[in-house]
């Protein structure tokens, strides 16, 4: 589902992806882990076409990211076609950034409607359905500031569900998050992930990633250090890097 390879990213000559190389198949959910500024948010925003990659080849689903293949060449995305793409891909960002004048339900309903030209009537049993799943079938009238950060987060992925993306970018979904309020937001994650979501999270819950991530990968200074399936991550991380932030937060 996504394919970096040597994904580089400078901002005014210094240097914030250095090569980045990850691999994310169909169904696979990835716990993005590292220390602040190695790049996390910036790769997440890299597949999600809100920034442009300098080098190195990047794929979703793929395609390469920013560009469309008409024989062997290669043309730049109008921005029709990367509003399209980005359809695609769901992501959740820290702070909930939901409209603030708008209900829960007109929330998740929005984007289906006006970018995907859904009828009100589908979208809103859409938005019902999704609504329902991340337990907020009751509060599906209120407005964001009635609702506690869990529950607005709950909105927004929900929200980013009712496009049918194929793959969910999480970027620190519950580091914004009162602690008692963490669990419901995890549970949701965790239920996309049974249900066979493709999922990159970038988290430092390291008990969720143990548990829901098939792969955890290390990020430091703008590239991957090592990446495995969580036992192996956890007990025998190779790097002295990794095991050097893995001692600071466990
Ligand atoms: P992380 O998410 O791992 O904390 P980021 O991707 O946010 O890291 O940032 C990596 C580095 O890139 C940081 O040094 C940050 O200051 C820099 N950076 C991020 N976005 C920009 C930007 N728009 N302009 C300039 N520098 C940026
Ligand atoms: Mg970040």
């Amino acid at each position: 589902m996504v394919l970096a390879q040597q994904v580089k990213k400078s901002y005014d000559g210094a240097m914030v992806l250095g090569g980045v190389d990850l691999v994310v198949r169909h169904g696979e959910v990835m716990c993005l882990i590292g220390p602040s500024g190695s790049g996390k948010s910036t790769f997440l925003r890299c597949i999600n076409h809100l920034e442009k990659i300098d080098g190195g080849g990047l794929y979703v689903d793929g395609m390469l990211v920013g560009y469309r293949q008409h024989g062997n060449r290669l043309y730049e995305l109008r921005d029709h076609e990367v509003a399209a793409r980005r359809a695609e891909i769901g992501m959740v960002f820290q702070r909930f950034n939901l409209f603030a004048h708008m209900t829960a339900l007109e929330n998740v309903i929005e984007a289906p409607i006006h970018v995907k030209g859904e009828s009100p009537r589908e979208a809103s049993e859409h938005a019902r359905e999704l609504l329902d799943r991340v337990g907020l079938s009751h509060r599906i009238n209120a407005y964001p500031n009635q609702l506690s950060g869990g529950q607005q987060q709950r909105v927004a992925i929900a929200r980013a569900l009712a496009m049918r993306p194929k793959l969910m970018l999480f970027d620190e979904p519950t580091s914004a998050l009162d602690p008692e309020l963490v669990g419901e937001v995890l549970d949701v994650m965790r239920d996309l992930a049974a249900d066979g979501m493709t999922m990159i999270i970038v988290t430092h819950e390291m008990s969720f990633a143990r548990e829901v991530a098939h792969t955890v990968a290390f990020m430091d200074q703008g590239a991957i250090v090592e990446s495995h399936p969580p036992e192996e991550f956890f007990s025998a991380p190779r790097h002295p890097r990794t095991r050097a932030f893995l001692s600071k937060i466990l």
